[in-house]
């Protein structure tokens, strides 16, 4: 690779600043323009609950961004839990062990320390808003414009791919909460994952914030049902009551484990929704020059299957992968798409099982979940499945697939 070849990355979030991290230690000259401040980021409202497995965390360690490991709480298993109907106890209760933790670092935390050391690392951090002019600007002066801009609106430019997108609205009202003095789970931790049929789903994992170790609540309200109920809240105390009254309501045995809990900080609480939306990658501006885009910013998905930064990290891996293949050969629209199918060739896996879990399921996914109990090489092959969604196929989405595998799994 010749020594001038630059790259621009728009938006400095999870798989914007690993990527330019990764390309510095390559010799590519890197800028990263991001809309917002690490103070402003520092001191802003939480971003996600970003629970990231074992494979996505390895990318990390691999470019020596793990700077939290002695300090931020593992996530050790998946448990799984759906209430009884008749409001009993609960109908289904397993655990599966990970073979490695998993762990999560309040991206306020995280994203501002990144930044730092990208720039310590000799990258150009630009604090501005990118707009379709300054996108312009880059493609100029750039062998390759990378739009990692996550939710924001300038992945508007890249147009919606219909046949990967089948929602066209959200499928579920979010809300987080992130607080001290939980009770901790008995023997080890876990993303404690409920799901109430007709109503949503609720799941908590421990994670490191700026205060310490905390715990992050996640609610994923069914719209119109009553876990769609953030609208009227307008203040932090108002949020946490929110929460607690949920769990009192559907989840007695997650309520008990929040007698002393408090908000870990004004701005630990969220709520909102969007429509998981899958985009064609490569984005052509008036001039007719193309840029590509990476991560949330072309494969959004919703966060019941907290796999977003996953997702992130091994996009940024991916695309590394095939700009270090390219060499001195230009970016151009070929290399643009396959990077992007190299991407896909994993991420479509992720896409739909996470939109599968959004809708009703059907007998088969039922029959897996309810099996799980009975069979603990199913309750961990699931909860190993969060590291690489891969392996739930094609077991997970083919009914006679998931009965030859619980048959055999019965012999
Ligand atoms: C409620 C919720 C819960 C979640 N829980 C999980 C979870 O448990 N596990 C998990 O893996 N993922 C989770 N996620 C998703 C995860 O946080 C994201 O998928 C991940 O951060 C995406 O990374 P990214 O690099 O694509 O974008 P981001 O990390 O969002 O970074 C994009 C950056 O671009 C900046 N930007 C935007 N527009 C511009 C512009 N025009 N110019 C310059 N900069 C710009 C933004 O400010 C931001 O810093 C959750 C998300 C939500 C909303």
């Amino acid at each position: 690779m010749s020594a001038s070849r630059k790259i621009t990355i728009v938006g400095g979030g999870q798989s914007g600043l690993q990527l330019g991290c990764a390309l510095l230690g390559h010799g590519y000259e890197v800028d990263i323009i991001q809309n917002r401040s690490a103070d402003e980021i520092r001191n802003g409202k939480i971003l996600s609950s970003q629970c990231m497995f074992d494979a996505a965390l390895q990318n990390e360690r691999d470019i020596g961004l793990n700077f939290w490991d002695g300090e931020c709480p593992t996530v050790d298993s998946i448990n799984f839990c759906v209430p009884a109907p008749d409001g009993s106890g609960k109908a289904l209760d397993w655990n599966g062990k990970l073979d490695k933790p998993a762990q999560s670092v309040d991206q306020r935390v995280k994203i501002p320390r990144w930044m730092e050391e990208f720039s310590r690392r000799g990258g150009n951090l630009s604090i501005h808003d990118a707009g379709i002019d300054d996108l312009e600007a880059y493609a100029k002066n750039s062998d390759l414009v990378i739009v990692a801009a996550g939710k924001g609106d300038i992945a508007r430019l890249f147009e919606r791919d219909p046949e990967k997108s089948p929602f066209d609205k959200p499928q579920r009202a979010l809300a987080l909460t992130y607080v001290h003095g939980m009770q901790p789970r008995p023997d080890h931790s876990a993303v404690n994952f409920n799901l109430i049929p007709t109503v949503g789903e609720y799941f908590v994992f421990p994670a490191l914030t700026a205060s310490g170790p905390c715990e992050i609540m996640v609610f994923e309200g069914i719209p119109g049902g009553p876990m769609d109920c953030w609208k009227d809240v307008t203040s932090p105390e108002a949020h946490l009551a929110r929460s607690e009254w949920v769990l009192e309501t559907f989840l007695p045995w997650e309520a008990e484990r929040c007698r002393d809990i408090s908000l870990t900080d004004a701005n630990g609480v969220l709520s909102g929704a969007f429509a998981p939306t899958v985009r064609k990658p490569i984005g052509r501006l008036p001039s007719g020059a193309l840029v590509l885009g990476m991560a949330d910013a072309v494969c959004l998905n919703d966060p019941i299957t907290g796999q977003g930064s996953n997702n992130a990290s091994k996009a940024a891996k991916a695309y590394l992968d095939a700009i270090l293949a390219q060499e001195d050969r230009p970016f151009d629209a070929a290399f643009m798409q396959g990077a992007f199918d190299n991407y896909w060739a994993y991420a479509q896996f992720v896409v739909g099982w996470t939109n599968a879990l959004l809708q009703p399921p059907p007998p088969h996914v039922l029959n897996i979940m309810g099996s799980a109990q009975a069979f603990p090489a199913l309750a961990k092959r699931i909860a190993n499945g969060f590291n690489d969604p891969r392996d739930f196929f094609p077991w997970f989405a083919v009914p006679e697939e998931a009965d030859a595998y619980l048959q055999k799994l019965a012999a």
